[in-house]
């Protein structure tokens, strides 16, 4: 699996994700602990939509490879 991960377009996106008042991934209302997951691309006619859209603590942990396990065998 890559740990490279493609943010939802814009038109996918429901109000409150492309207001940065939702998880991007889940839905979630955001509180405290919002991590921006990157810009979302999107286009309405000549329009440009891209938006910075936030990711809750919970999902913006699954992508990122950067901790080593504690322990393993
Ligand atoms: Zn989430």
């Amino acid at each position: 699996m890559s740990a490279r991960i493609e943010l939802p377009p814009v038109e996918q996106l429901s109000s409150g994700q492309f207001r940065g008042l939702n998880c991007v991934w889940c839905g979630v209302k955001l509180t405290t602990g919002a991590v921006s997951a990157g810009i979302a691309r999107g286009r309405s006619g000549a329009h440009i939509l891209d938006t910075e859209v936030w990711s809750c603590p919970n999902c913006v942990s699954v992508p990122v490879p950067d901790r080593e396990p504690g322990d393993h065998q």
